[in-house]
C-alpha cells in the first residue's frame, strides 16, 4: 500500500489542532493510520530572542503582516523543493474551495496548509514558495485554522476506507452537480407529517427517479447557478 494521505499544517496556534479532526470519522481514520497529520508552530522559525513572526505593513495601515522569511523557513523545514504535495495558503482572496478540489486533493499524496493570521502574509512568500491561495467562503475569519480543518475534513472523508460504504460519498450534495434530495426516517408519521408515499413503495426505480427529480427541484430553487453550470433543466 502506498503512504497514507499526509497533511502538514503550519500555524501560530497548534493547540487548535487536531480540533474537530480528532473526532468522529476523521479522528478514527487518523487513529487508524488512514491519514497522517503534522502540526508545526510557525513561531519556531521566528527571528530573535522573542521569535518575532510579524511586522507592520509597508506603506502603513492597521494590523500586522506575517513575515516572508519566517513563513518560508517554516515551509522549508517541512516541505522540500521536490515535495509533490500542493501547498495551500488559507486566504479570503483565494480560489473558492469546491468538492472537486477535495476529491483531487484526497486522491493525491497529501497537502501542506499555511494558516494566516493578522492582516495576512507578505505577498512575496506566496510566489516564492508556490502557495495556492484557497478560500472557504466569502467572509473573513480571524485565522486560517478553521479553514484548514474544513479543507482537511472534506478531503479525509473521501480517502478510501474512511467512510463506511464506498458509494455513500457519491450521492451527496455537490458530487453529481446537484444538491441532495430530502431524507426521512422512522416514524412514518411525525407531527402530522408523513414520509412521502413513494419512499415506502419498495419500487427502487421509482424511488431513484423521485430522488433525482427532488434534487433537481431543490437545486433549481436554492442554487440555480449550479444547474446552469451543469446544463440541467429545473
Ligand atoms: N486582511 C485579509 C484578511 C485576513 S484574515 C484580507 O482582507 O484579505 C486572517 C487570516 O484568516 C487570513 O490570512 C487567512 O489565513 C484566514 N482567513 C480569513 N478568512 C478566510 C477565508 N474565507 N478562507 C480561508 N482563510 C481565511
Amino acid at each position: 500500500m502506498h503512504a497514507p494521505f499526509h497533511a502538514t499544517v503550519l500555524t501560530l496556534y497548534p493547540e487548535m489542532f487536531p480540533g474537530t479532526l480528532g473526532q468522529s470519522l476523521a479522528g478514527e481514520a487518523l487513529a487508524n493510520g488512514l491519514w497522517r497529520l503534522d502540526i508545526k508552530q510557525i513561531r519556531d522559525h521566528g527571528t530573535g530572542r522573542h521569535r518575532v513572526v510579524d511586522d507592520t505593513p509597508a506603506g502603513g495601515g492597521v494590523g500586522m503582516v506575517l513575515k516572508a522569511d519566517v513563513v518560508a523557513a517554516a515551509i522549508d523545514a517541512v516541505s522540500p523543493m521536490d515535495d509533490p504535495r500542493p501547498r495551500l495558503l488559507m486566504s479570503p482572496r483565494g480560489r473558492p474551495f469546491r468538492q472537486e478540489d477535495a476529491r483531487a486533493l484526497a486522491a493525491g499524496p497529501g497537502v501542506v496548509i499555511v494558516c494566516g493570521r493578522f492582516e495576512g502574509v507578505d505577498e512575496r512568500v506566496i510566489a516564492g514558495r508556490g502557495l495556492e491561495e484557497v478560500s472557504i467562503g466569502d467572509y473573513v475569519l480571524s485565522g486560517g485554522e478553521i479553514a484548514a480543518q474544513v479543507i482537511l475534513d472534506a478531503c479525509v472523508r473521501l480517502i478510501p476506507g474512511v467512510m463506511g460504504k464506498p458509494g455513500s460519498a457519491f450521492e451527496e450534495s455537490h458530487e453529481n452537480g446537484l444538491l441532495e434530495y430530502p431524507h426521512y426516517t422512522r416514524p412514518r408519521e411525525w407531527e402530522g407529517l408523513s414520509i412521502p408515499e413513494v419512499l415506502l413503495s419498495g419500487d427502487h426505480a421509482k424511488i431513484a427517479q423521485w430522488r433525482r427529480d427532488q434534487a433537481i427541484k431543490i437545486t433549481g430553487e436554492r442554487r440555480p447557478e449550479i444547474l446552469r453550470e451543469h446544463k440541467l433543466k429545473p
